[in-house]
């Protein structure tokens, strides 16, 4: 079977490493280059139970087993490694400001509350590496990777049978939508819908083995008066990313036309400075932005597009997009080659389940 995957991110690069395990010709189109986007730039940070309690609860705990398990396979180079995390504030200290635990890596200013995670439940990856690691994966399994643009679906009545590249058509017996933000475009060609893209802004230090493997998650209220929520993840590289800014400016059509908002940049380093003279004094790597894709009600879409035999979409991950990749891919492979998804219970993340329950109402 030769599954077509629109999107070289996190998820399309997942489902094509999964694909090909199980035998299937694999297709990755991607318009611009394998991480690109989001899945390039995020934090990689991963947790076990963070989502417990909510129907992603199954999707997360079956991906961050399968995320140890693919690092230890495949030997992977993705910088895979438990870490503690923990929680707290950047305060402006006052001479009656309390004074609690603080990282010896950070500034006074910075305040530790409480411990969010232990080496059993958060753990992180390099994303970029992870996602380009999947593709390498599926390539050395037969899969291809091809450098085109997606500008529509080839039919035959209700089939779905390939993908337009803007003249040029590729056939297949099965086409995943799988473009992060930009599968809002596919719902010009599907009854999908919609995703929209939320603007997040990062920043990559050169810190050397400075900081332990502990994530930080602050809080920050701006002089000017915007609470900020800063996250901060040293990794096994010798980098630490930053992220804490995000906004809603509009998605470029082209994912290369990503670029940071006027300003966003000079705050965030404005507050890295504050945070800790480690980061003050670092060489800064990358200055960046991406978006996260997003849907109406926070789930993502996953599973076959109704009234399209042969159509598929797995994007909507939002901010837990880099830890839901390994168990998407599988329960995708599952579902295209099988027929049903066994691993993950897929009905939360159902294409279908807005006009369900439009119809239900009404
Ligand atoms: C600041 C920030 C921090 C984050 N931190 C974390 C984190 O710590 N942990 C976590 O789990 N998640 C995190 N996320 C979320 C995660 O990054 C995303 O959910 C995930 O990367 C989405 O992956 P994707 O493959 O769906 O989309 P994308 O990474 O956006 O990939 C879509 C791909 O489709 C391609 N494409 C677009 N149009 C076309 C076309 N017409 N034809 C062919 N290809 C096309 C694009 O070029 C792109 O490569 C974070 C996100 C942000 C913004």
């Amino acid at each position: 079977m030769r599954v077509l995957i629109l999107g070289g991110g996190v998820i399309g690069t997942s489902i094509a490493y999964q694909l090909a395990v199980k035998g299937a010709d694999a297709v990755v189109i991607e318009r611009s280059a394998v991480a690109c986007a989001a899945s390039g730039k995020s934090g990689g940070f991963l947790a076990l139970d963070w989502c417990d309690g909510t129907p992603l609860m199954h999707l997360a705990r079956r991906s961050f087993a399968l995320h140890a398990e693919l690092a230890d396979e495949l030997g992977g180079d993705w910088g895979h490694r438990r870490m503690a995390t923990y929680g707290g504030s950047v305060n402006r200290l006052s001479a009656r400001t309390p004074r609690g635990p603080w990282p010896g890596w950070a500034s006074p200013e910075v305040a530790i509350s409480g411990q969010l995670g232990t080496t059993d439940t958060t753990a992180q990856v390099q994303p970029a590496a992870f996602t380009s690691g999947m593709m390498r994966a599926a390539q050395g399994r037969g899969a291809e990777l091809r450098l085109d643009r997606a500008t529509g679906l080839l039919r035959r009545g209700e089939d779905v049978v390939g993908v337009d590249l803007g003249g040029e058509t590729l056939e297949g017996d099965a086409v995943v939508i799988a473009m992060g933000p930009w599968s809002v475009l596919a719902a010009q060609w599907l009854p999908l819908p919609p995703v929209f893209g939320l603007k997040g802004h990062s920043l990559v230090f050169e810190t050397g083995a400075t900081l332990p493997p502990e994530a930080l998650f602050l809080e920050y209220a701006e002089p000017a008066g915007s609470m900020l929520s800063p996250e901060v993840f040293p990794r096994a590289d010798g980098t630490t990313y930053v992220c804490g800014i995000s906004s809603e400016s509009p998605l470029p059509i082209d994912p290369a036309l990503v670029i940071p908002d006027h300003g966003a940049i000079d705050r965030l380093k404005a507050l890295c400075d504050r945070m800790s003279p480690v980061l003050a004094g670092s060489r800064v790597l990358a200055s960046q932005a991406c978006f996260r894709p997003v849907t109406q009600d926070g789930l993502p879409l996953i599973g076959a597009v109704p009234g399209a035999r042969g159509a598929y979409v797995a994007t909507g991950h939002g901010v837990w997009g880099i830890l839901n990749a390994p168990a998407t891919g599988e329960a995708m492979a599952e579902l295209i080659l099988d027929g049903a998804a066994r691993t993950t219970d897929l009905s939360p993340f159902d294409p279908s389940r807005a006009a369900i329950a439009r119809r239900r109402r009404g």
